[in-house]
């Protein structure tokens, strides 16, 4: 991927995590501390201040620059979770990644978080989200695809109960609301698939 590309994808993801921030904790409100949009907001901020200093490097070293600034100013669980997906996704990326290569770095990347969060699919949170398109991705979706299943994954965190996170405080009461992360990480990834798409049709 050309350099241009990397920072046009990490400015769009960053823009659609700030232009939904309110829509991100309105969700967190309804069974968390109506946080997260505030917390990714901050990290799209300080990604964004961070991207004039990363020119000219390699596309793995920008994504751990960027996982870093995540984890060092976002408060939160959400904070050290993307963070960590990013710092691992850039530390498994070779410098002109194939597809294959893309979708196990993206699969160190979900091993991660789930080591990081003590956490593993159907437990209401981000990884439901990262797992059906860890598998999208393996299956060589498309672009549409990948991003039609991520929010029908969010979706689908609607009638989990929580059983980790702040969520999972409420018990039964965490069910019937998608979660914020879950949520946050669609988006994100949806915004990729988007550019991506753009660009392919070289609009
Ligand atoms: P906090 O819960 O500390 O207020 P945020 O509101 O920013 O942090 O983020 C909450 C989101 O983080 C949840 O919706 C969930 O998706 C994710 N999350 C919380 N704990 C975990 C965990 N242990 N593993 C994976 N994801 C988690
Ligand atoms: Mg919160």
């Amino acid at each position: 991927m050309q350099e241009a590309m990397l920072n046009h994808l990490i400015q769009a993801v960053a823009g659609a995590v700030i232009a939904h921030a309110d829509e991100l904790s309105a969700l967190d409100a309804a069974i968390g501390d109506g946080d997260h949009g505030h917390n990714m907001r901050r990290g799209a901020e300080a990604v964004l201040a961070e991207l004039p200093n990363l020119l000219g490097q390699p596309m793995g070293a920008v994504l751990r620059a960027c996982g870093v600034q995540v984890v060092m100013k976002v408060g939160g669980a959400s904070g050290p979770l993307v963070g960590t997906l990013l710092m691992e996704l850039g530390k498994h990326l070779p410098p002109a990644p194939g597809h294959e290569d893309f979708a196990n770095a993206l699969e160190a990347a979900v091993v991660a978080v789930k080591g990081r969060g003590k956490s593993g699919e159907g437990q209401k949170t981000m990884l439901d989200v990262l797992g059906p398109v860890l598998r999208g991705v393996r299956t060589h979706e498309e672009c549409a695809g990948i991003k039609q299943l991520a929010a029908e994954a969010a979706i689908a965190t609607i009638p989990l109960k929580a059983t980790r996170g702040r969520a999972s405080f409420l018990g039964e009461r965490s069910i019937g609301h998608m979660d914020p992360g879950a949520r946050s990480t669609s988006l994100m990834i949806g915004t990729v698939c988007d550019e991506l798409s753009l660009a392919r049709a070289g609009k």
